[in-house]
């Protein structure tokens, strides 16, 4: 194949580097074909090896393995990078997420003479800060417009766009796009953060033991507008700012273009699963605590079912789904993104439907 485009996705087993590889590669993808690489820390899983990518084990926190692994990628023209750590706390956050990206740019840059786009992808917490930082200071206003000035407080993602923007300016002619997705809807095990994984899981466990579908979240949540990121829809964004001149060297919001209610989603997750489901109670129920004890539940519901091996901690990121459930609603805007000439969109309730589907073909979930 005479290819145009040779993308490195970091994080190719994450919720959208695992879009990316699938969207990538395919006949019709703008500014194909591509040739694509893909570097996650752990082992290929079997659920991302159907991908034509070639699978790069490589941990990017580690300078010296980052730098053998990554420099003798001299055919690399685009980089697409989804990944992040969480170590805790913000001051980490920075240090380790600085260090990670610092570490592929500089083993790629210097060595890929036709590179010339990086996509970084960031996300809606540039407008509401850390989640340390959540109900301590004082976000802006929704709906969110990339305009909007730097929160003062640390966030990694300030750290990692000024290390783009110094890492640029290296190789004349290299572009970037800033990425900032709110909730992400889409497909990974290996996620630390899948919001629709973790409901499902959650489901499961209702299921087996024969109970309703509590909502652990508030009425506020219930009752709010809500907007979510469709994990294909994010790819499809970054391989357009990839592509496309108008793009160029700009941040993006990137949303479904809709909104909706969890109340409507939560009766959508019921009747996938066949449950009852429970309005919200008082103040909220915490996931975390309802979901501690499961694990052994999980392993047995795992074995009678015949899914793929996983552990519960992997699967359910109860913390995550608390946090979601339990803040306020938040809407960003896409209009930058349809001034410049991005016009995707995906329905969320359909969307939301898919990954359950997705989660189900892939026996994660009976
Ligand atoms: P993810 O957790 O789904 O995937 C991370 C990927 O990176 C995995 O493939 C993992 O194996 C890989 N990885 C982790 N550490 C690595 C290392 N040291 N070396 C090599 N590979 C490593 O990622 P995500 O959720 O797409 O996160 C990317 C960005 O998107 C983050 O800034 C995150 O805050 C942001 N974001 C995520 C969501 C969401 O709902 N998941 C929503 C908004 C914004």
């Amino acid at each position: 194949t005479n290819y145009q485009g040779v993308g490195l996705i970091v994080g190719v087993t994450g919720i959208v580097g695992n879009s990316l590889a699938e969207i990538l590669p395919l006949r019709d993808t703008p500014g194909g074909p591509w040739k694509v690489y893909g570097i996650a820390r752990r082992s290929q899983p079997a659920w991302n090896a159907d991908n034509c990518v070639e699978y790069i084990q490589c941990d990017v926190l580690d300078p010296e393995e980052t730098s053998s692994k990554l420099s003798k990628l001299t055919d690399v023209t685009h980089i697409f990078y989804v990944t992040w750590a969480n170590m805790g706390s913000e001051a980490e956050n920075c240090r380790v997420n600085g260090d990670m990206f610092r570490n592929v740019l500089s083993a790629v840059i210097p060595n890929a003479p036709n590179l010339q786009h990086i996509c970084l992808q960031t996300g809606r917490k540039h407008y509401i800060g850390p989640f340390e930082a959540f109900g301590k200071i004082e976000p802006h206003d929704p709906p969110y417009h990339e305009e909007m000035p730097r929160l003062d407080v640390e966030n990694f993602y300030h750290v990692q766009e000024d290390i783009l923007f110094e890492e640029v300016r290296k190789k004349e002619g290299l572009t970037w796009s800033v990425h900032r997705p709110g909730i992400i809807f889409g497909f990974s095990p290996y996620s630390m953060m899948n919001a629709i994984g973790t409901l499902c899981v959650y489901a499961t466990i209702c299921k087996y033991e024969g109970l309703p579908l509590r909502f652990p979240g508030t009425q506020d949540t219930w009752n709010g507008y809500w907007d979510a990121s469709d994990a294909d829809l994010i790819a499809e964004h970054h391989i357009w700012a990839a592509v496309d001149p108008f793009a160029k060297n700009e941040a993006f919001n990137c949303s479904n273009g809709d909104v909706f209610k969890w109340k409507h989603l939560w009766k959508v997750l019921a009747e996938q699963f066949g449950l009852e489901f429970h309005e919200p109670e008082g103040q909220g129920l915490s996931l975390e605590k309802m979901m501690k004890e499961k694990g052994p539940v999980w392993d047995e519901i795992v074995r009678e079912k015949g899914l793929v091996p996983t552990k519960l901690e992997e699967v359910g990121q109860w913390w995550f789904a608390d946090v979601i459930l339990s803040a306020g609603s938040t809407l960003d805007s896409m209009n930058k993104s349809k001034e410049h000439g991005f016009l995707g969109f995906r329905n969320s309730k359909s969307s939301f439907l898919s990954w359950i589907d997705k989660m189900k073909a892939y026996k994660l979930v009976p």
